[in-house]
């Protein structure tokens, strides 16, 4: 058994565990000149190839960060944002902007203050961390080593991995959380922190499809209903989750009806609280309002208007309302309006117009979804350094940690910050 010394042992080379090693690289050997001939710090990755997350991240993209300042970055950080306020001022999106531009990473900030890399290629971002890695002497990357346990006795951490145990002074677990689990991360830092003393705090997915009745069959086919909807893009709607019978959070924007169930970007933001709620067996129900801009009443109005010319038959003027492609799966929801007289139907139809109504049973699970709502509790990890309140020298970063974003490129600035305050909180680096 080969056993070596490090001062930094990073287990899990995702966006969080390269974004350390980068950032330690730069600093330590730019503080340094003449640092030791041997790496300091040893960084672990269990998959043959680092970042195989981050690769996928925005599509293929990689939406790294959100321009935004704190004050509105900050209500997109779920639980507690509060904890990841003194890890973004010590690594901002602006800091992370400027870090990845001198490295050669050119940006660019696109709707909502999302920030890509200007060539729309994650790998862009994966490599500008793992060539800043290489280019310096500071860390060393041990790629396909899986650790398979790590402890801690008298004030060293030992970490076994492929058949050799290596021993540290510190130690940093970024191994991410449970979404997408073929991609390395499949929650096994949440064993490691538990046999460290840590409470983890149940770990459910987020930013997920949530799936309606009746919309996929027992033997996990759409039913014709959701074969009806699947493919719809919607555009400019509003979107209420209800729970246990209250609405509860409400929003604007896009919507996608998929393989999954109901997703994108409105979809996604309601499904933190839906998914929590599913898990605790609440009600859960969404209603989707396709005309936001106008009251009951003035659909009335310019029904009345429409069919001035004669013709108030339900499909004409849903045809004067809706996009084309919505009317059949408007149709397909709403089956009570064919079945009734077409006068009483158009009554009707501002209420079902504004009022698109599913009960919500499942959501699609860590498979599929984008990140992870849970992870190592936050009561026992110091937010001015990350290190763990239970086991000195132990640091968490990024996914694993029960702080998870929205989607707009919240959680990468959340595994990048987190990371580098434990970074330097391990090296005992001056600010
Ligand atoms: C499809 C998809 C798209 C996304 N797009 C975006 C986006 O555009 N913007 C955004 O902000 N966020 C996005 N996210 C979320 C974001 O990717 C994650 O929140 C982020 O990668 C978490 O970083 P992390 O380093 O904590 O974990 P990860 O990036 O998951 O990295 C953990 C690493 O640890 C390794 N590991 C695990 N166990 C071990 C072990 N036992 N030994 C050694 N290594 C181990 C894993 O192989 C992995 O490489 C997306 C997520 C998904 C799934």
């Amino acid at each position: 058994m080969e056993s070596s010394n490090y001062k930094l042992i990073i287990v899990g080379a995702g966006a969080a565990g390269l974004m350390a090693a980068a950032y330690l690289s730069i600093t330590l050997s730019s503080q340094d000149s003449n640092h030791s001939q041997e790496p300091q710090v040893l960084l672990l990755e269990k998959m043959p190839r680092a970042a195989r997350k981050l690769n996928i991240t925005g599509k293929g993209r990689c939406n790294l960060t959100n321009a935004r300042h704190w004050d509105e970055f900050c209500i997109h950080i779920h639980p507690n944002p509060n904890f990841l306020k003194s890890a973004f001022y010590n690594f901002s999106s602006s800091d992370c902007m400027a870090f990845f531009e001198q490295l050669g990473l050119p940006l660019t900030i696109e709707r909502g203050q999302r920030v890509y890399p200007k060539s729309m290629r994650a790998m862009d971002v994966t490599d500008t961390l793992v060539n800043s890695i290489k280019a310096h002497n500071v860390v060393r990357l041990l790629q396909d080593s899986p650790v398979e346990e790590v402890s801690y006795k008298e004030g060293h951490f030992f970490v076994a991995a492929g058949g050799k145990v290596y021993s540290s002074e510190n130690l940093l677990l970024t191994t991410g959380g449970m979404a997408y689990p073929s991609t390395g991360s499949s929650g096994d830092g949440y064993r490691f922190a538990k046999e460290l003393g840590h409470t983890i705090v149940q770990p459910i997915p987020s930013l997920t499809a949530l799936v309606p009745k009746d919309y996929i069959s027992d033997n996990g086919t759409l039913t014709k209903l959701g074969a009806s909807l699947k493919g719809l893009q919607l555009k400019n709607v509003s979107l209420s989750l209800w729970i246990n019978g209250a609405v509860v959070q409400q929003e604007f924007g896009d919507l996608d009806f998929t393989d999954g169930g109901i997703e994108g970007a409105l979809g996604f933001r309601v499904s933190r609280k839906a998914v929590a709620s599913l898990v605790q067996n609440q009600k859960v129900a969404l209603s989707l309002d396709l005309k936001p801009s106008l009251s009951e009443e003035q659909i009335r109005q310019r029904i009345k208007r429409e069919s001035s010319g004669g013709n108030n038959s339900l499909r004409f003027l849903l045809g004067r309302l809706l996009p084309k492609q919505l009317i059949a799966p408007f149709l397909a929801l709403n089956p009570q309006l064919e079945q009734m007289s077409s006068s009483k139907a158009v009554e009707q139809l501002p209420h079902c117009l504004k009022n698109v109504n599913f009960t919500i049973v499942s959501y699609v699970g860590f498979n599929r979804c984008v990140v992870t709502n849970g992870g190592v509790s936050l009561k026992e990890v110091s937010q001015k350094s990350m290190e763990s309140k239970i086991v000195k020298g132990l640091y968490f970063a990024g996914e694993l940690l029960d702080l998870d974003g929205d989607t707009g490129g919240y959680n990468l600035q959340i595994a990048f910050s987190t990371a580098t305050l434990a970074a330097r909180n391990a090296m005992k680096l001056s600010e």
